[in-house]
């Protein structure tokens, strides 16, 4: 488990990245267009600081490129620029985002000597295939080789996968995510693909190579996936891309984009749960199930799928959904 930080994001887009994996597009992604400076970073961090609340934990995060493939000088002068913040405690830790065949022992020792805490790992898939297919340009061994350092040096490791990239399936996101549990990273991002505007992958799906990862294909295998995690208690810290005005005015143009992704696989976990409930269990025509007050709206489903699905699946006449005390996530019968 880690513990709640507001993180204020300095974007590096695509810098240090060695080759175009096929579903990235950093600048639609993140909207930003012009990478980060050691000039802008003390700017960003004021502005970022103006916004959180007095007393909150903050940490310093460089996302959108690959940081420790940037050129070492260029990211000495990156760090360099968040060092006063730091020292003065106004921001108390460091976090970046970077791919797995850019690690080494001598990296991360020169991180520690900046005081970053948390590297991000995009793994992205545990299988070769997929990895090959998305264009990654690195192995599965290699995710877990350069996760294992990460550890072993002391880091706080986040491991960020997808699912419906090229080659992949709901069995082999499965293993991607067992694969990830077994190297027991402090938390996990999940991004279902999404098929953004001027990306290799936008080119495969308009020629058929490429078959869209649906919202309802995404929403299905991450429901089989996150009760692994939850289980192996590895904080899931993000699923689905955050929705961006670049992303939802027109940027994602199709795959697993959806705004409130969390919440559908949310609503997905406690339909199956209920499913279990009623088939292990006898009951009547009518049916009253007790979840979380904050769970009432996941567990009707938008616009009342999920009762309308469980009606039509168990031949019930009426199905109540009622607020009980119980712990989020579990789902009782009445
Ligand atoms: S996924 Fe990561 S490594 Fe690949 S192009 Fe995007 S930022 Fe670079």
């Amino acid at each position: 488990m880690i513990a709640r930080r507001n993180i204020i994001p300095v974007f590096v887009p695509h810098l240090g990245c060695p080759n175009n994996c096929v579903f990235c597009n950093q600048n639609r992604i993140s909207g930003e267009k012009v990478s980060a400076t050691p000039e802008t970073v003390g700017k960003t961090i004021l502005e970022g600081i103006a916004k959180i609340p007095e007393n909150s934990n903050i940490e310093l995060a460089f996302y959108g490129g690959s940081f420790t493939a940037i050129p070492v000088e260029e990211q000495n002068e990156l760090l360099d620029a968040a060092l006063p913040f730091l020292h003065d405690g106004r921001i108390e830790s460091l976090r970046l985002s970077t791919r797995p065949d850019a690690i080494d022992e001598e990296i991360l020792d020169r991180l520690k000597t900046y005081g970053v805490r948390t590297i991000e790992l995009g793994a992205q898939s545990m299988c070769d295939e997929v990895l090959y297919l998305s264009g990654r340009g690195h192995t599965a061994m290699r995710t877990e080789k350069s996760a294992c350092l990460i550890k072993e040096h002391g880091f706080e490791l986040i491991l960020q996968m997808m699912t419906g990239l090229p080659g992949d399936t709901r069995e082999r996101t499965i293993e991607t995510a067992r694969k990830i549990i077994a190297l027991k990273p402090n938390g996990v991002r999940i991004y279902p693909t999404v098929i953004v505007e001027n990306t290799p992958l936008c080119d495969m799906w308009r020629e058929g190579a490429y078959k869209e990862h649906t919202v309802e294909e995404a929403v299905d295998w991450c429901a089989a996936v996150l009760p692994l995690f939850e289980e192996a208690e590895i904080t899931v810290i993000r699923l689905g891309l955050n929705p961006t005005e670049e992303l939802s005015g027109g940027a994602a143009f199709g795959g697993a984009y959806h705004p409130a992704l969390g919440e559908l696989v949310k609503s997905r976990l406690l339909l199956n749960k209920a499913r279990a409930l009623l088939s292990e269990n006898a009951h009547d025509v009518n049916v009253v199930l007790h979840v979380n007050a904050s769970d009432v709206s996941a567990m009707t489903g938008q616009k009342r799928s999920n009762i309308r699905t469980l009606c039509d699946e168990f031949k019930l006449k009426a199905l109540k959904v009622s607020s009980y005390e119980i712990q989020k996530g579990k789902v009782i019968l009445g």
